[in-house]
Parts: C-alpha cells; structure tokens; sequence
C-alpha cells in the first residue's frame, strides 16, 4: 500500500509540477478553471472503484446503494440549477455528451446545422473528420462579415435552404449571447429540433448573468469544468423530462458510454452544490467583468496602434477574441510571448482568419480561472495592462517585467494554499 510517491515518482513529479505551473502562472484558457478542493477530494476516491452501469434504481450491478444517492444527488442538482425537468449526468465529457444528444435527436444521414467551425463553433458541431461530420449531413451557419455577430436572419436563411433535423446554438469561441428566443422560432419554422450546447458559458447561466436556454431548446447539453468549475465531464438538461427523457438516457447509456465513472459523478454533484451558491454568483460576476476589462484594455490607443483589437468591440461573457490580422504577431507568436511571461492562453482562428489554422490571427482569453482564484476587479485591471503592454510591444516587449508583474499577482493570490500532490 505504496504512497504515488513511493510507487510512481515520475508520475508524482508530474502532479507535483503541474500543481506548481498552476500556482505560479496566470491562468486564462477560456474552457478552464480550477476546481474547489472538495471536488478534487469526491474524484480522486474509492468511488472510482465501482461499476454502476444503468441508472439509479436499475443498476446491471449490485452493490450500487452509496453510487446511487450520489448520482441522484448529481441529478436533483442539477435540475434545480437549470430549472430543468431532465437531467443525465454520466456523459464522460462534453464530446460524448454531444454524441448521445445527436444520437438522441437525429438519426445518421440527416441534416444538422451549427455555427462553423471556423467561426467559432465545436468540433461535435459538425467538423468533418468529427462523428458528427462523419454520421450526419452538415450545414453551417457563420457570423456577419462586419459584426462578427451571429445575424439570425442569416440563420433562418440556412435553416429554409437546409432544412436540418437539429439546429445547434452554442460555441466555443463567441464573445456575445445567443438569442435563444429567435433559434426557437426558426427551428418551430422549419421543424427543427433545438439543441443548445452551453458548455462555456454554462456557469454564467447558473448565476443568472446570461439568458438561459432551458425554456427553449427541446435539449441542452454542457460541459461541466468551464466556467461552471466542476470536474471535467458533460451533463445534459431538458426542459421536460416527457419529450426526450427516455431516448437522451438509452443514448447515453448503452447508446454511447457503458459504466459511468461515479468518482466524477459525485465531485459534479459537489460542483453543483456549490454553483447554487451566493460565493460563485459573485465570482461568475468577477469573471465577466474581468473579460470586460481586459476587452477594454485591448481597445486602448497603444494597442490599437499595434494593429490588435477585439472582436465585436467587446464581451458580454466571460472571454474576450483577440483579433491579430493587422497585427505583426501571429497568434503562435502572440501565445508563445504571454507563455513567456508567465499568462496561459491559447490562440484561435478568427472568423475569415487568412493564417492556417495552426498558427491563426487571433487569441481566446478568458477569465473564469482567475476568477476562481479569487482575482477582481484591480488584479484584473493589472493582469489587462500586462497583456495590453505585451501585445502592443509585440516581439520587443520587456518580458522580464511583464514576468515580475504576474508573479506579484500570483503570490498575492495563492492557489490551493497546504496542498501536496
Ligand atoms: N462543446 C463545446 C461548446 C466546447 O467548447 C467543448 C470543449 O471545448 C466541448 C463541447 C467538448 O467538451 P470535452 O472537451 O469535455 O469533450
């Protein structure tokens, strides 16, 4: 009964490490966020031990009675949360929770309309070499040349032309908020069914700081380690439990997944626990306004005057696109000069982007993780006025400086204070 560090050592130096990166770095994936200790204590335990497939109730195995209450905690949660009469939460991640809502909803060979990859939708909305691109026939739907905003008469014009079987709204690089509303009337249009995938901006939604799309999808799928702060992994809500209840769970299981990991059901039970909460209301809030700050920043004189702005002006959730065409740093040099200093974002395509996709013109910053470390409005100030000074700069930038800065910031702010990995 070895300790990791007994047992494994190179495994252990990589927590250790990483535990380290985490601390002594900022932060600023858009699709991550660093969990309360508690949910790291509900997933690394002996529940990853047990087998549970089925559902509460209706297990194919016995032994079940513990797993079950978590499960069913996971689920009461999670429809309280959301306002929703249906939840399934053993999807393993958001990709295959998205897998089980197609196969829920359509069947292979019918049409399915996203916002493009390229644009800023997901790989499970419909990429080619995805399942989704394979199995179904796939339209897509862009953002307005000079907005960059989802223009839904656009979206009606795709949907009249293409006649899908699901309409998805949802994104993983979009600074603004979808109107639902308006998805739902061009689906009931052209007979569509509705899927929102809410991933990003799902903690948003819990805190009551963006429109809900429960009320209008006929199903809703998310992930639950953005900005909803849990461990990685996907859950899916309808709005009635009648409609699609029973077809979303065989999807899931035995349709896509066999025995659920009850380990990660119980730490998102926690998660959700916590996300009903006053504490995270505020910190959703802090995220927003830590985006807004930095979109902000990012329009300022000396910036603009390097060629970087931000796409749509500004944000309404919790990251901001940078768009880089007109500057003289790609999004690969961009990325590496922030890793440099110490701030961890990754670059992303912009719409229309004339680099190749492995280099891109644009950078996704987000703030949920900071956020989470408990950064608000002046540590956001600083950390935008980093990045602001850095970008504008560009390759001759003081990254000494800009390092000296982040690290005030993270020994201000430390993360997981007492823990050992
Ligand atoms: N859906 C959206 C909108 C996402 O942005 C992502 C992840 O980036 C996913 C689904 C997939 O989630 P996972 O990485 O857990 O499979």
């Amino acid at each position: 009964d070895q300790s990791l560090a007994e047992l494994d050592p190179e495994i252990a130096a990589v927590l250790e490490g990483e535990l380290g990166r985490q601390r002594d770095t900022l932060e600023m994936i858009a699709s991550e966020n660093f969990v309360p200790r508690a949910v790291l204590q509900a997933q690394g335990s002996v529940l990853t031990n047990k087998y549970a497939e089925g559902y509460p109730g209706k297990r194919y195995y016995g032994g079940c009675e513990q797993v079950d209450i978590a499960e069913n905690l996971a689920i009461d949660r999670a429809k309280a949360l959301f306002g929703a009469e249906y939840a399934n939460v053993q999807p393993h991640s958001g990709a295959t929770a998205n897998a089980a809502v197609l196969h829920a909803l359509a069947t292979p060979g019918d049409t399915i309309l996203g916002l493009s990859l390229a644009h800023g939708g997901h790989l499970t909305h419909g990429m080619k070499i995805n399942f989704s691109g394979k199995l179904y026939n796939v339209a897509a739907y862009g953002v307005d040349p000079d907005t960059y905003r989802v223009d839904m008469d656009a979206v009606r014009d795709a949907a009249l032309e293409h006649k899908p079987k699901v309409i998805i709204a949802g994104w993983s690089a979009y600074p603004r908020q979808l109107d639902f509303a308006a998805f739902r009337e061009i689906a009931d249009e052209v007979g569509a069914y509705l899927w929102t995938d809410m991933a990003h901006f799902a903690g948003l939604v819990a805190a009551g700081l963006h429109p809900s799309p429960v009320p209008h999808s006929d199903v809703v799928s998310t992930t639950v380690h953005k900005t909803l702060g849990g461990p990685r992994s996907g859950l899916i809500l309808a709005r009635d439990a009648e409609g699609f209840g029973k077809k979303l769970n065989s999807a899931v299981f035995p349709g896509q997944q066999g025995g659920p990991l009850m380990h990660v059901i119980a730490a998102k039970a926690v998660a959700l626990k916590v996300a009903a909460g006053e504490e995270f209301a505020a910190r959703q809030a802090a995220t927003v306004q830590g985006a807004q700050i930095l979109a902000e920043r990012l329009t300022a004189a000396d910036v603009a005057g390097a060629g970087v702005s931000v796409l749509t002006g500004g944000t309404d959730v919790h990251l901001t696109l940078v768009d880089l065409r007109d500057s003289a740093l790609d999004g690969q040099q961009a990325e590496d000069l922030l890793h440099s200093a110490g701030i961890t974002v990754n670059r992303n395509a912009v719409p229309f982007d004339p680099r190749p996709p492995r280099v891109t013109s644009g950078l996704r910053i987000g703030t949920p993780a900071l956020a989470s470390r408990g950064f608000g409005e002046t540590e956001f100030r600083e950390v935008a006025d980093i990045i602001g000074t850095v970008l504008a700069a560009g390759t001759g930038a003081d990254i000494e400086a800009a390092k000296a800065r982040v690290q005030k910031l993270t020994d201000a702010f430390p993360l997981y204070p007492g823990l050992a990995q």
